[in-house]
């Protein structure tokens, strides 16, 4: 058995996994992160505890827990250097943390990196070696997967697609501190700040009412452009081929078999993947557009903690 944590701003969620990876149960309980998030390994550990007495387990039962968290993991040391949303500054051991709790052998990873091993063992990758994951939200997310094991990198920043450079023109400001980054141009952020970019070269559109309450997201825009919305059409046309750079650039160098696209910005649909595709398929290099499949992802939030669940079973026998 296996015990999956997936550590968000708000709330974590938590699961209860057998060895094959089949889901027993799944709950959640809010992220405390008053006293620097001090409480938040405690809470779930005395959550873990709860649950394991309804069905009469112990720890002694679980082959370890995945703990997935947002901020940048040193993997081997299961160290996270930061994690604003939680309160989290400077280097916390939360693998030797956990384990000092619990007495179970703990991995921990990046949040994005676990949904994405997630949608490979259990979801929209499933049966597919070569994957990796576009999660587009108020941010860009990412995970890339060679041969079934999640790609970590030397300094541990592997598969932060959010920040390759596909619209160094834009100039767009990124959460970062750089420019030109995908998440500038592709994350609900992005969408907004390119809406302010660009609102003044039409003459009118359906979002400008919101632009100047501040209550533009990124529904609304693909929800106008549909309408033909021309300021809308016009955003969502630079966002979805700076999209299909990005995902060409990652088939050209990886050649996965599957691409697939999360996050909140992604239930844009088909009128999104149709532009994508068909920009996708104008600039990437052709052998690897044939192989390369793009598709949605399937397990939503839950992802990550199927992820932290796949990442145990992986490493720890
Ligand atoms: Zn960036």
């Amino acid at each position: 058995m296996i015990l999956a944590a997936d550590i968000g701003g708000t709330t974590c969620k938590l699961g209860i996994f057998d060895p094959s990876l089949k889901l027993i149960e799944k709950w959640q309980i809010p992220t405390d992160t008053t006293d620097e998030g001090g409480n938040i390994l405690k809470d779930i550990h005395v959550s873990f505890k709860d649950k394991l007495r309804v069905y009469n387990l112990s720890y002694e039962d679980f082959t370890g827990a995945g703990i997935g968290v947002p901020g940048p993991v040193d993997f081997e040391a299961g160290v996270v250097n930061g994690a604003i949303n939680l309160n989290w500054y400077g280097h916390k051991d939360i693998k030797k943390d956990f384990e000092v709790l619990s007495g179970m052998p703990t991995i921990v990873d990046n949040d994005a990196n676990l949904a994405t091993l997630g949608e490979q063992a259990c979801g929209a990758g499933r049966n597919k070696k070569d994957v990796v994951m576009f999660t587009l939200g108020t941010g860009v997310g990412g995970g890339v997967i060679v041969n079934n094991l999640l790609v970590h990198g030397t300094g541990g920043s592997a598969g932060e697609i959010g920040h390759i450079k596909v619209a160094v023109e834009e100039n767009l400001k990124c959460n970062c501190g750089g420019t030109g980054c995908l998440e500038s141009v592709a994350s609900t952020l992005g969408l907004k700040n390119m809406a302010y970019k660009y609102q003044n070269e039409f003459e009118q559109s359906a979002l400008d009412t919101m632009i100047s309450s501040d209550s533009l997201n990124a529904k609304a825009i693909f929800e106008n452009a549909e309408k033909q919305d021309p300021l809308s059409l016009y955003l969502v046309d630079k966002m979805t081929s700076y999209l299909a750079i990005g995902i060409s650039n990652i088939a050209a160098t990886l050649n996965p078999s599957r691409i697939i696209l999360g996050g909140g910005v992604s239930q844009a649909g088909e009128f999104l993947l149709s532009r994508v595709l068909k920009q996708f398929r104008n600039f990437t290099f052709p052998p690897a557009v044939d192989s390369t499949e793009i598709v949605f992802a399937s397990l939503g939030n839950d992802a990550g903690i199927y992820g932290a669940a796949k990442i145990v079973s992986q490493y720890k026998k």
